[in-house]
């Protein structure tokens, strides 16, 4: 397909890819459960191991850790969706992230990263890479263009951000992030983990865009996965036989996982647009009754615009508020009631499944962060972060929310 074909949409990109019939000829397409793949003539084995006679040079697969066809279209589908040339699947959204930066950075290297980002991600830039392999990283707030700049230095090769951060729910001006990179000679990798489809950070300039597919793409929180999107040539060298940490360090995702989560991926549209649906008339309800509510679809929120700007407000604002309780034992007594008195969700991390999910983030999916990041980053002990879900009624559940509201004093 031709760029001039290609959709502007990511539902329309899904749908105009082939799709993947069953060996039989099922709707859905087989799993590709053999762990290794038969060469039919000997003398071709060099080559094919070489990676010169690939499925796609009319040779064969070799082996899954490397590549299977069931992972490979899975990593079609979320390459589509986020506009790429190439995707890749693999086992948890950290083995995405790892794989995607030490595909871009060697010992000495230096990053920029946002100073709001995942619990995971944060240890991995501030004490795994410095302790394991010398890379470092600075930590800024990401739309403070002038701080990125000055913590760039020569040795900078990436600057991470998440589309949205957590739990702040602040929205990163990517194309700005993306020409402060571009002029240093970085490249923007973005965690768009919390808004597929209603970002699409490629279109806006970013470089690399990772997933944890263990959240909305999956959305029934039964499967742990990851994805790296990027160009062709970028996802090639993460498969490289040498230095290729898809390949070395072997963050691999099972066929069946691939599988599963592939037969999820036509329902996300509907799902991110009634998740966020919730979440906005939650939210519009709270702000109105005076509750300290965060969410980026609310026209008081700080990055309402930007993110109608460079979001596809189509497909709502995401699926993810966030509650100030004022203090850790408010924030955990309106869980306990919501989740013992109320069965308004469940207190549990992760984000994206069906039902709500609510935790405290500063002692819990931010625990990783110093005081002081929590600090700077905007993250106070009250700060209560949900995953809107859509079993029940909207109504049964604002419902259920009021009175929990009620009994806390936060209404
Ligand atoms: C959950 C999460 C991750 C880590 O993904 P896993 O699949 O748990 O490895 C990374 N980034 C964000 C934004 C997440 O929410």
């Amino acid at each position: 397909m031709t760029d001039q074909m290609t959709p502007k949409d990511p539902v329309e990109r899904l749908a105009a890819l082939r799709h993947e019939f069953g060996e039989h000829g099922g709707v859905n397409m087989s799993i590709e459960a053999s762990t290794t793949f038969t060469v039919m003539e000997a003398g071709t084995m060099p080559e094919i191991f070489q990676g010169q006679l690939g499925p796609d040079d009319g040779g064969c697969y070799l082996y899954g850790r490397h590549f299977n066809p069931t992972v490979y279209v899975l990593g079609r589908q979320l390459a589509a969706m986020e506009g790429a040339q190439a995707g890749y699947c693999t086992g948890s959204g950290l083995g995405a992230i790892s794989s995607a930066l030490l595909g871009l950075l060697n010992q000495g290297d230096h990053v920029v990263a946002s100073d709001t980002l995942y619990g995971g991600t944060w240890a991995m830039l501030a004490e795994f890479f410095p302790q394991k392999c010398g890379i470092t990283t600075t930590f800024v707030d990401v739309n403070d263009s002038e701080a990125v700049a000055a913590a760039c230095t020569d040795r900078t090769k990436v600057i991470y951000c998440e589309s949205l951060s957590n739990p702040t729910l602040r929205v990163t001006n990517i194309p700005e992030l993306a020409k402060v990179a571009h002029a240093y000679g970085a490249q923007l990798m973005v965690d768009n983990t919390f808004t597929p489809l209603a970002m699409t950070p490629l279109e806006h300039g970013a470089d690399v865009v990772v997933h944890s597919l263990t959240k909305f793409v999956n959305g029934a929180s039964d499967f742990i996965a990851g994805a790296v999107c990027g160009t062709t040539e970028f996802i090639g060298s993460l498969m490289d036989l040498h230095v290729g940490p898809l390949m070395i360090l072997g963050p691999t995702m099972d066929p069946q996982v691939a599988h599963s989560i592939s037969l999820r991926v036509p329902h996300l549209p509907i799902r991110m647009i009634e998740h966020a649906r919730r979440a906005k008339l939650f939210a519009d309800r709270l702000d109105q009754a005076g509750v300290k509510v965060g969410y980026p679809g609310l026209s008081t929120h700080p990055d309402y615009e930007l993110f109608k700007t460079i979001g596809r407000s189509e497909y709502g604002f995401g699926g993810l508020l966030t509650i100030d309780a004022g203090s850790r034992e408010r924030a955990e007594a309106l869980m306990d009631d919501l989740q013992n008195t109320e069965g308004f969700g469940f207190m549990a991390v992760s984000l994206g499944y069906f039902d709500t999910l609510m935790s405290c983030s500063a002692s819990s999916t931010s625990s990783e962060l110093t005081d002081e990041a929590l600090r700077q980053a905007g993250i106070s002990p009250g700060l209560l972060r949900m995953s809107i879900g859509f079993t029940g009624s909207a109504e049964q559940r604002w419902s259920q929310l009021e009175r929990a509201l009620n009994r806390v004093g936060l209404l």
